[in-house]
């Protein structure tokens, strides 16, 4: 993920599924969000750390094991070695079946960083946290089967999360930071999912 936060809007209910059922997931997060204000009281080392925190309480809600960031500036992302070779690293250290990153296609509107994590993370993935010489000092070789790309202009999986909407709204709102109104954001969201419940398509 590119922001704290993002994992519990684009896909904390996939992975409640997925840690109720006992799998093991671990967060990588890019940057720690020390843009993300408009508060003009708080500089942004302040800001990164209580959303770190926030992160941090996020994921245990959401059942995570290990969460690492990567402390680059927010809004500052750029698709380069560096970023490939310690996505490469993560996936070597938690060698996961599936990855779990923003779908980097462009799109009418996409946060840049959000498009870079998604390029680098699948850059990571295959072919270079699979292949021995690429990123030797990165660990030993990993073959991930498979990734679900979220936040994309042609979504072909779907995902029904109704079962645990409520818990997914409790883990976005552990992200004070970046809630103006818990009351208006769980109607909201609440709201949305109803619609998408009502209007059902089959996006295959
Ligand atoms: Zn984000």
């Amino acid at each position: 993920m590119a922001h704290p936060d993002d994992i519990e809007f684009f896909c904390a209910g996939s992975v409640l599924l997925m840690t109720r059922r006992g799998v093991h997931v671990d967060f990588v997060v890019a940057t720690s969000g020390d843009k993300g204000t408009e508060d003009p009281d708080i500089e942004g080392p302040a800001l990164a750390a209580r959303r770190e925190a926030e992160q941090r309480q996020a994921a245990a809600m959401l059942g995570a094991q290990d969460v690492e960031f990567l402390r680059h500036a927010d809004a500052e992302l750029t698709e380069s070695l560096e970023l490939r070779g310690e996505f490469v690293r993560a996936i070597r250290r938690s060698r996961p079946d599936l990855l779990l990153t923003f779908d980097p296609t462009p799109g009418y509107r996409q946060h840049p960083d959000h498009r870079v994590v998604g390029r680098m993370a699948l850059d990571a993935a295959w072919p270079c946290a699979r292949d021995r010489l690429t990123h030797p000092d990165m660990g030993p070789p990993h073959k991930t089967a498979e990734a679900w790309l979220f936040a994309g202009p042609k979504p072909t999986l779907k995902v029904d999360v109704s079962s645990v909407l409520a818990e997914k709204i409790a883990a976005r709102l552990e992200h004070g930071s970046q809630t103006g109104s818990p009351a208006a954001l769980r109607a909201r969201w609440r709201h949305i999912a109803g619609e998408e419940r009502f209007a059902q398509v089959d996006l295959r």
